[in-house]
């Protein structure tokens, strides 16, 4: 019998079990654009934690690969598929289990999407804090597998922060808990924690019981130019004191793309940050005071909320304005934070060398930066130049202190990194945790772990 014969009869006639081509295809990949991919031999819709458990029981036994997916906006391959492998979905889990207010938790299902959380908790005063830019259509399991960071998590963390408990199904098939409800608990080893950025190569996170906090308020925005990126980031480890709720940065290269779809009027500058206060507002007077010790050229800052959409539309229009410019490759390697002038200066020295634009924009707050190559659709000797500056990228963040991925994930995209800043003791510990789990390797195999 073949192994879809063989799923079916298991999972039953009322699961969604596909195979027709057309659509397996679509589940082939994310968003990353070089990473490798095949369709696989059927996808899974799953609807409760039991049809994965099954599903996962057979596949452990015939060593099939598994590959989980969220909502397929990862960046990394992470969900990409592999030839002969069943990639099981987690967008029909999309159930908002139980708000409870008092406690201030929520439990979901691992499919619901990120704002479907936000926005259910807003009408009862709270908030879900993470929010990555994708917080539309990524799903909380996703989030929690990649470890998701936002624009927030300068003050709030990231979603790692925000996990109390899960439920996984592990490759076996057998279905376990992670955590506690309670805000606190050190009983057992942290294997909760083991399981957030994970990638889906230790088990599928079929619930989640995750923190919501009373809403904050309304954010007063400040933004601020500079002439150049240097002294743009060495405010920014200045203006950290004022504990911002946002601290973002964006370069020139970038600002000069935005200016070229929508002028916005930062041409001129060399740098821009931009910073939130959701707390004390008045301390923006101070941070501008703060910023006129690094040249700052112009600032400007609101609490009115209206106002913030507008300060802010530089930066959210960061990625699209490059993407207007060609095919991109956007990178996301993290810096201590003091490093950011120096990485800036050398990627823009490799942009020079390798001929590609390079935009550069970012978490300043965090480090985490989004270097973003262009190169012209359907040049083939570009696209390889940029795949070799995106690693070269990676290498410069990791030369300065700095870490492959901040966000996005290693994937199947940046395995080749991880002993650059990993020891091997640490890698061999690694590859045997993941045994103790996966002993079959079915696992996204080949991803997060060299
Ligand atoms: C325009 C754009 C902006 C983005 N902005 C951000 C950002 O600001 N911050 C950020 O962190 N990321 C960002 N991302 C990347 C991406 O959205 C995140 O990595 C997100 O967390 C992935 O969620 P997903 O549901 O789409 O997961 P998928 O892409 O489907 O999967 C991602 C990884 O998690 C695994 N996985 C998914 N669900 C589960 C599960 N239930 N159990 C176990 N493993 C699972 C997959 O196997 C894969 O390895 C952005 C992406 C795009 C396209």
């Amino acid at each position: 019998m073949s192994h879809l014969a063989a799923l079916t009869k298991l999972l039953g006639p009322d699961a969604s079990l596909i195979s027709d081509p057309d659509i397996t295809a679509s589940y082939s990949r994310d968003q990353a654009p070089f990473a490798v991919s095949a369709p696989p031999f059927a996808v899974l819709l799953a609807r409760r934690a039991e049809e994965i458990s099954i599903a996962l029981k057979y596949a452990n036994k015939e060593k099939i690969s598994v590959v989980t997916r969220g909502a397929g906006s990862g960046l990394s391959g992470g969900a990409n598929a592999t030839a002969d492998s069943l990639v099981i979905s987690l967008e029909k889990m999309s159930q908002i289990i139980e708000i409870d207010a008092a406690n201030q938790i929520a439990r979901v299902q691992a499919g619901v999407i990120n704002i479907d959380l936000d926005n259910a908790a807003k009408e009862l005063g709270l908030a879900y804090l993470p929010d990555p830019a994708s917080r539309d259509w990524s799903s909380l399991g996703g989030n929690a597998a990649t470890n998701a960071g936002g624009m927030c998590c300068v003050k709030y963390g990231v979603t790692s922060a925000h996990v109390r408990a899960m439920q996984v199904v592990l490759a076996s098939g057998e279905i376990i808990e992670l955590g506690k409800a309670t805000k606190k608990s050190v009983t057992t080893y942290d294997f909760l924690h083991l399981f957030i950025g994970s990638e889906g190569t230790l088990g599928i996170i079929t619930e989640l019981t995750l923190n919501l906090v009373t809403r904050p308020a309304p954010p007063a925005t400040l933004i601020a130019t500079f002439p150049t990126i240097k002294s743009a980031a060495a405010a920014a480890t200045a203006l950290l004191q004022y504990r911002p709720s946002m601290l973002e940065i964006v370069d020139q290269t970038t600002l000069r793309a935005v200016e070229a779809w929508h002028p916005l009027g930062f041409e001129v500058a060399g740098a821009v940050l931009l910073m939130q206060l959701d707390e004390n507002h008045s301390l923006c007077e101070v941070a501008l005071e703060t910023c006129k010790s690094f040249d700052l050229i112009d600032g400007v800052y609101s609490d009115d909320p209206n106002d913030a959409a507008d300060l802010i539309r530089v930066r959210k229009m960061a990625y699209p304005a490059l993407e207007r410019m060609g095919a991109t490759l956007l990178d996301d390697v993290a810096l201590p934070i003091t490093k950011i002038a120096e990485f800036v200066e050398k990627v823009e020295a490799l942009s020079k060398r390798a001929n590609l634009a390079i935009g550069i924009f970012g978490h300043a707050g965090d480090g985490n930066m989004h270097p973003t190559i262009v190169h012209d659709h359907g040049d083939a000797a570009a696209t390889e130049r940029a795949q070799k500056t995106f690693n070269e990228i990676v290498e410069i963040a990791q030369s300065l202190g700095g870490s492959a991925s901040g966000e996005h994930g290693i994937g199947s995209i940046k395995a080749q990194f991880v002993a650059n800043e990993t020891s091997a003791k640490v890698i061999e510990l690694q590859r045997a945790v993941k045994k103790v789990f996966d002993p079959n390797s079915i696992l996204n195999p080949g991803k997060k772990i060299p």
